[in-house]
């Protein structure tokens, strides 16, 4: 037992624990838990504990469906809105084979081999979202209107409105749970809302909006409301993005950052986004994982759908956000393509290998766009090089099953089972025949 173990311990004295929970997620990023007591901490720490993985989305082949989680101890906190006295607590865990290794389907496991080559190089990666979501008065039920719980729009201040005691109500959980939240809004479609929080190195991110996303749906129920975070609820109104900053430390400063340089931007942070756009076709599979999510890259409403980089433009896919020069290390790019419902652990692994590549490949960054890409035509784009983004979850797979990029960064387990999976969701949503197919041609033929 090391210093950070023998603390978890006396915290769960201190505070009255009666139940710790383990959490992980499967290949999609759904988070998955089992609770422990008090008394078999120990052991958790030191031999893992044990579960029978077989039915979790990309966890196990069939031959291996035991696994051991092992808590990590610096994630631990108390689950504020289970109360404090008889408290729950959590852990973020790693997923081990029954022989102590690290389970290569992990979707942790993978962020963390991809933090470690660039810690190699003496980089570090932090990342900053802006999680958006939508809040409704009741689920989905099949059919019926969606009913959000206000019509207001962006930055709105809603008088007496419940979206504002739901953003408090959340955001005093996150911090509670030591998650520090930068701000918070009313988002342009009626109900939808957006948390952004501070920067952190990349893990951190990923767990934190793991949390998140189970403290939003948590008090959203505890307000009647319910959350969803799904890319495109409504056809008429935006849908939930996650724009994401990514920046590169190196020795505690910068690396993006060059005083003087145009946007203030470094040879490496340009070298970064030339990475990021260069793979933008390959790795969109993983940051836009769903069906849904290509009805938010293609339902305008300020999330990007062609692959170029601008700086005050918002139809880009990465942009580079205006940048103070009082505030000499705040150089950075926000990569807008990223939806709220997708894996943090895969999206910020293949985001950062994407750039990776850009810096040690030397790739050249293409000129920025400034015009809304939107409304240029077709032959303007191609003349210019913009490319379009995948129109769909079959073309985007079609890029991710080329890309020698991919399956080295997410390793052949994970880069087969997604496959797989993204496969079936693709055919079974061909096979619907859908209220727009009834609409437009039942009455017609
Ligand atoms: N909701 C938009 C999206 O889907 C983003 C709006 C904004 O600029 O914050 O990406
Ligand atoms: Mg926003
Ligand atoms: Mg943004």
């Amino acid at each position: 037992m090391d210093q950070l173990q023998d603390d978890v311990i006396r915290r769960v004295t201190d505070h009255d624990v009666r139940f710790i929970r383990l959490w992980f997620c499967d290949i999609v990023g759904t988070l998955k838990s089992i609770a422990i007591s008090p008394a078999d901490l120990e052991t958790a720490f030191t031999e893992g504990v044990g579960i029978d993985g077989s039915t979790i989305e990309g966890l196990t082949r069939s031959f291996e469906s035991d696994m051991l989680l092992r808590p990590d101890p610096r994630t631990f906190e108390l689950l504020t809105w289970r109360g404090t006295s008889n408290a729950t607590a959590r852990m973020m865990c790693d997923v081990l084979t029954p022989d102590g290794e690290p389970a290569a389907s992990d979707p942790r496991r993978v962020l963390k081999d991809m933090l470690a080559r660039v810690e190699q190089k003496g980089l570090d990666f932090y990342t900053h979202p802006e999680i958006e979501f939508y809040l409704f008065q009741e689920p989905y039920r099949n059919g019926r209107a969606l009913q959000p719980i206000d019509h207001a729009g962006y930055f709105d201040h809603v008088h007496r409105g419940n979206g504002q005691d739901f953003r408090r109500a959340a955001i005093e959980h996150l911090e509670g749970m030591n998650i520090q939240v930068e701000f918070s809004h009313h988002e342009n479609g009626p109900g939808q809302n957006e948390i952004d929080l501070r920067y952190a190195d990349a893990l951190t991110t990923a767990d934190n909006i793991i949390t998140l996303r189970t403290v939003v749906k948590e008090v959203a129920l505890g307000m009647d409301q319910v959350a969803t975070f799904m890319p495109k609820p409504m056809i008429e109104h935006p849908g939930s993005g996650m724009h994401t900053h990514l920046s590169l430390f190196q020795g505690g400063r910068n690396a993006f950052h060059e005083p003087g340089a145009e946007y203030g931007l470094s040879r490496m942070g340009r070298q970064f986004i030339a990475g990021l756009l260069r793979h933008a076709g390959e790795y969109c599979a993983v940051t836009n994982q769903w069906v849904n999510s290509y009805k938010r890259l293609w339902g305008a409403q300020e999330a990007p759908s062609y692959v170029c980089w601008g700086h005050n433009n918002r139809s880009a896919l990465v942009r580079v956000p205006f940048h103070k020069p009082t505030k000499g290390t705040s150089s950075r790019v926000e990569f807008r393509g990223l939806d709220s419902a997708s894996n943090p652990y895969l999206a910020f692994a293949v985001l950062l290998a994407a750039g990776l590549e850009g810096i040690e490949q030397e790739y050249e960054l293409p000129e920025g766009s400034e015009d809304a890409v939107w409304d240029l035509t077709e032959r303007e784009r191609q003349a210019m090089g913009i490319e379009p983004l995948p129109t769909d979850l079959f073309r985007a797979l079609e890029s991710f099953e080329g890309s020698e990029l991919m399956a080295r960064t997410l390793g052949e387990q994970v880069f087969e089972f997604f496959l797989r999976d993204k496969r079936n969701e693709w055919s079974r949503y061909r096979e619907q025949v859908t209220a727009y197919e009834l609409d437009a041609t039942f009455g017609r033929v």
